[in-house]
């Protein structure tokens, strides 16, 4: 197992604690997204966790997935177990979405469709500031449902913002159905094209093919369309849509810690 695949593993262990500790759920969306927030972490994101104006932006458009990347800054040392142990509860700033408040947390997100346009604002910044600094935003897959999200694209192309990086998280599930039945996104990647990007597409379980996909380029701004399973690593939750929103009881909250720690071993 690499470094990234035991932190990926580690995070998982964070999720499924830390929401049978505050009772909540978006399990399922977290257990999504933990690969690709570990890579992300795990040396892709410049100065993560800082405060030097030149590091590296990251934005979580699906905030819901927020524990997902506490768990993530927990690894770093960025927060700590005992912040974790908080999660949710009162007086403290780790609510089930991101705020800024909370230290490495560059942006406030949870209404979706709204991360691309403060990404592509991040990135114009940077250019007009000659930083080198890049910008990640994690969307899910059905903000591609918003018009917002095409407004973002197309300023992003038209002003040919290389620093920024779009990660979709293609699981294929929204709230409430499968993507392909809401309303379809397919041909994603096709569609990304059409509107002036750099389309990529990868496994979003492999951290190696991850990693190289999230390399510094040149000229276009670039989409990682990453195909996911929604969340991986429960068995009982994979693929099923009732885990984005049901918290975990006593009996599943030790099947599912069971086959997290079983990954780890
Ligand atoms: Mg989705």
């Amino acid at each position: 197992m690499t470094g990234c695949e035991e932190r990926a593993c580690s995070i998982r262990r964070t999720v499924v604690e830390a929401s049978r500790r505050a009772n909540v759920g978006h399990i399922g969306s977290c257990l999504s997204v933990a690969d690709l927030i570990a890579t992300l972490y795990g040396g892709i994101l410049r100065g993560a966790g800082t405060d030097d104006p030149e590091r590296d932006r990251f934005v979580l458009s699906k905030g819901h997935a927020a524990l997902t990347l506490y768990a993530a800054l927990a690894e770093i040392g960025v927060l700590t177990a005992e912040d974790l142990v908080g999660f949710c509860g009162d007086a403290t700033p780790l609510g089930a979405h991101p705020e800024h408040l909370v230290p490495g947390v560059d942006f406030s997100s949870g209404s979706l469709g709204l991360g691309l346009s403060i990404g592509a604002g991040a990135a114009l910044a940077a250019r007009l500031d000659a930083s080198a600094r890049r910008v990640f935003v994690l969307m899910s897959d059905a903000e591609c449902n918003e018009g917002s999200v095409w407004e973002a694209a197309m300023f992003a192309a038209h002003h040919r913002l290389a620093h920024l990086v779009a990660i979709i998280d293609a699981n294929g599930q929204q709230a409430l159905g499968y993507t392909a039945d809401v309303l379809d996104l397919e041909p994603l990647g096709e569609r990304w094209r059409a509107f002036g990007w750099d389309v990529l597409e990868v496994d979003g379980h492999d951290c190696g093919a991850i990693a190289a996909a999230l390399t510094p380029h040149t000229a276009l701004p670039r989409v990682v369309i990453a195909r996911t399973t929604f969340g991986k690593g429960v068995s009982f939750m994979e693929s099923r849509l009732e885990w984005h929103y049901l918290p975990l009881n006593e009996n599943e909250y030790h099947r599912a810690l069971d086959e997290v720690n079983g990954a780890l071993a």
